[in-house]
């Protein structure tokens, strides 16, 4: 496997809960380095811009205005084969499918507010690393 880069998100259900350091625990334990870090507030056009690609499903308008409802940590994760990685550590997008000890199983409220966003693939996940992060706040 290769070193790859991956963008995760912590979501507003789980900042709202102060479940930042218990997640990138999860992150850290599976071999994925925090790279790059930062606590923002997304604005509704922003977080619809970054979930352009569901524009046209009908959970996108509740989506963007829960993303931009409370502050969110967006980072950067590295590591081997990270991208898929991330994705068996935050396990399936509704909590109630996701394994037993995966972040959406222990932590996700629902299927809307699922405590974490990691990119699917090399292309998305270049593309939102850059939507958030300039090169010279990565850090490897
Ligand atoms: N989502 C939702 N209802 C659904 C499916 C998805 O509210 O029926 C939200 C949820 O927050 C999810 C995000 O839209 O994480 C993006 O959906 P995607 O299918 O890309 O899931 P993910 O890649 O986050 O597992
Ligand atoms: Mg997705």
């Amino acid at each position: 496997m290769a070193i790859e880069r991956t963008l995760s998100i912590i979501k507003p259900d789980a900042t709202r809960r102060n479940l930042t350091g218990k997640i990138n625990a999860k992150f850290e334990e599976a071999g994925l380095r925090i790279v790059a870090q930062k606590r923002i507030q997304l604005t509704k056009a922003q977080a619809g811009e970054f979930y352009k690609v569901h524009a046209e499903r009908p959970f996108y308008d509740e989506l963007c205005d829960f993303m931009a409802s409370e502050p969110v940590v967006v980072q950067v994760l590295e590591g081997d084969g990270a991208i898929a990685k991330n994705r068996e550590v935050m396990g399936a997008t509704n909590p109630a499918d996701a394994a037993p000890g995966t972040i959406r199983a222990e932590y996700a409220e629902s299927v809307g507010e699922n405590s974490v966003h990691g990119s699917d693939a090399p292309e998305t996940a270049a593309v939102e690393i850059a939507y958030f992060f300039s090169g010279l706040e990565l850090v490897g």
